[in-house]
């Protein structure tokens, strides 16, 4: 059967009988990967501790046959490269943020439709969770900029320093998920729902897709807090089905959409 070598970010893991697991795996080449770890749940596994999620190993494995369109491979040797699991896994905040990031990071690697674009994934989630063990940022903020980031290779790079449907630049209060960002009064009352922020919650929001740590981290909690709103919501407008380790619950979703203005009101 024909080996290959990956290295990979494991996203999650599941029980597979009495000593394997099932573990998910971003690859940088292939993108996800299903394969079989054997005997991993034995204490006298030499794949131990490296097949947790959050873990960035390179990989041995052997193609399994396809079925059904998927295939289920199986590790033949895992070596660590980056531990960020053990850090992560113990600081709760840290572990939530992570939890959504490989959940976006499985839906999304779907939506990549190109080898580059795989790797491009790979690499942002893999320095996303460097950043989160090491625990020098806010653990939202990090998986907030991580979501919109990865978002944006997927093809939908929202715009938050002009309104994303008529290119007129402003500070805005306004966001459509529609349009893909902030929209000016005007493109409010066409856009359909949208999500009434503040102008510095929209800084924020702006803030973390260009990678501007600074403004995020001087921002208030309400600001900040919207923007994680703002976010929450357009990942799983995208991401259709939505993401179950986001929280957000349908009251806070309702709570947070307006109906447009219709012109008569204005
Ligand atoms: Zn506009």
């Amino acid at each position: 059967m024909p080996t290959y070598r990956e290295e990979a970010v494991v996203l999650r893991t599941q029980r597979l009988g009495e000593a394997d697991r099932i573990v998910t795996l971003l690859g940088r080449e292939r993108g996800v990967v299903r394969a079989v770890a054997k005997g991993v749940r034995r204490t006298s596994s030499k794949f131990g501790a490296r097949l947790e999620p959050f873990m960035v190993v390179d990989l041995q494995l052997f193609e399994g046959r396809q079925r059904e369109g998927r295939s289920l491979d199986t590790v033949t040797q895992a070596v660590t490269i980056s531990p960020y699991g053990a850090d992560i896994a113990a600081d709760w905040d840290a572990y939530a943020a992570a939890s959504s990031m490989v959940e976006a990071a499985e839906r999304l690697a779907d939506a990549a439709d190109s080898t580059h674009a795989a790797e491009q994934q790979y690499v942002l989630l893999a320095g996303s969770l460097r950043v989160l063990s090491r625990g020098e940022r806010r653990s939202d903020g990090v998986r907030d900029a991580y979501l919109l980031r990865a978002l944006s290779l997927a093809g939908w790079r929202p715009n938050f320093a002009a309104c994303a449907r008529c290119g007129t630049a402003g500070g805005f209060e306004r966001v459509s998920l529609a349009a893909g960002g902030a929209v000016c009064d005007a493109c409010a009352r066409e856009a359909g729902p949208t999500i009434a922020v503040s102008v510095d919650a929209m800084r924020v929001l702006w803030a973390l897709l260009a990678g501007n740590w600074g403004v995020v981290e001087a921002a208030g909690s309400a600001d900040r807090d919207r923007a994680s709103t703002v976010v929450a919501a357009y990942a799983q407008f995208h991401l259709e089905r939505g993401l179950r380790s986001l929280h957000v619950t349908d009251a806070e979703r309702r709570s947070t959409l307006h109906e447009p203005m219709r012109s008569d009101e204005v």
